[in-house]
């Protein structure tokens, strides 16, 4: 196992630094990178993920380029706009219900978006992610104002935190909903189904368990499916592009495209979006890379204390 730390170009979910591990396989190595709060039995299905990649045990692609979006954080509408122009991508995902902003902030925030977008042409799409920080109540004023500023949303992503409130917020709104935060574990999605609580559900490898196991999970809850990252290096993109390129069906862009919020990468040809999309390839782990980034010493011993509890537990599909 190979431990390494990547520094942030920015604060992102609370870290400035992003710690993965790397377990080789007979198809080189695969990436296993739970974030540090989560104990044992989180982290075991994000190393069956990786063992997975290890092993070269993935299913055919069935199309040689994946779409995705670009992120746009809370920032004010220049900004907004400055980054969707750069971004290059003809889907953008913008955040909203920022604690500290109101509901005028985030309209000018995808108004801009949409400016920048019809810029390049008719076809833009403007999503939203409220990352669960919205009641029903807000939801559904929100949403309504939001779908105005965007002159028509793709879907609203987790505008709400509970599955159960989601539910009730998709059957008063006109937006189609996606559901992010809702789905984390791998009975999730079928809660989500059984709920009827989304539109589109957004998947990561890594917490579910692998690429086959998403590959099962979309085929199990019929809907339309996100592939979006973890925050991975580009060996962890490559998982969620290897789903994206294997799903029978992707209308939508995905979440892939965060390499570029990291400062360095383990690969010799970091998995960066090309003209909204990223390329169905392999990528090749850069050993000077490995050892540029490696972790102390301290880390590398808490890494593997983590993976000896993972291993102790026997999980179904963690392996032994
Ligand atoms: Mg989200």
């Amino acid at each position: 196992m190979r431990v390494v730390q990547v520094p942030l170009r920015t604060r992102f979910r609370g870290i400035t630094v992003r710690e993965a591990a790397y377990v080789e396989g007979p198809a080189g190595w695969g990436e296993w990178s739970p974030f540090l709060e989560y104990g044992a039995a989180v982290a075991a299905p994000w190393l069956a993920a990786a063992r997975e990649q290890a092993a070269g045990d993935w299913p055919a692609p069935v199309r040689s380029s994946v779409p995705v979006n670009v992120t746009v954080p809370a920032v004010d509408p220049e900004r907004a706009h400055a980054i969707v122009t750069r971004g290059g991508c003809r889907t953008a995902k913008v955040k909203v219900a920022e604690p500290g902003q109101t509901l005028a902030d985030d309209e000018a925030r995808v108004e801009a978006v949409r400016d920048a977008l019809d810029a390049g042409g008719p076809d833009g799409l403007v999503r939203v992610d409220a990352n669960g920080g919205w009641t029903v109540d807000e939801a559904v004023r929100a949403v309504g104002a939001l779908d105005r500023a965007a002159r028509g949303l793709e879907y609203v992503e987790q505008p709400v935190a509970s599955v159960e409130d989601l539910a009730v917020v998709r059957r008063r709104v006109s937006v189609a909903v996606a559901a992010d935060e809702s789905i984390r574990r791998a009975a999730d999605p079928y809660r989500v189904r059984d709920l009827e609580a989304a539109d589109v559900a957004v998947l990561k490898v890594q917490p579910l368990g692998g690429v086959r196991a998403c590959l099962r999970i979309a085929e199990d809850i019929g809907l339309p499916v996100v592939v979006s990252s973890a925050l991975e290096t580009s060996v962890g993109i490559a998982a969620g592009v290897a789903l994206a390129a294997a799903l029978p069906e992707l209308p939508h862009a995905c979440g892939l495209a965060t390499v570029q919020l990291l400062t360095d990468d383990v690969v010799t040809e970091p998995l960066l979006p090309v003209d909204g999309a990223l390329p169905v390839r392999p990528v090749v782990v850069d050993d000077a890379a490995l050892d540029r980034l490696a972790a102390p010493d301290d880390r590398v011993a808490w890494w593997a204390e983590r993976y000896a509890a993972v291993t102790a537990l026997h999980v179904p599909g963690a392996g032994s």
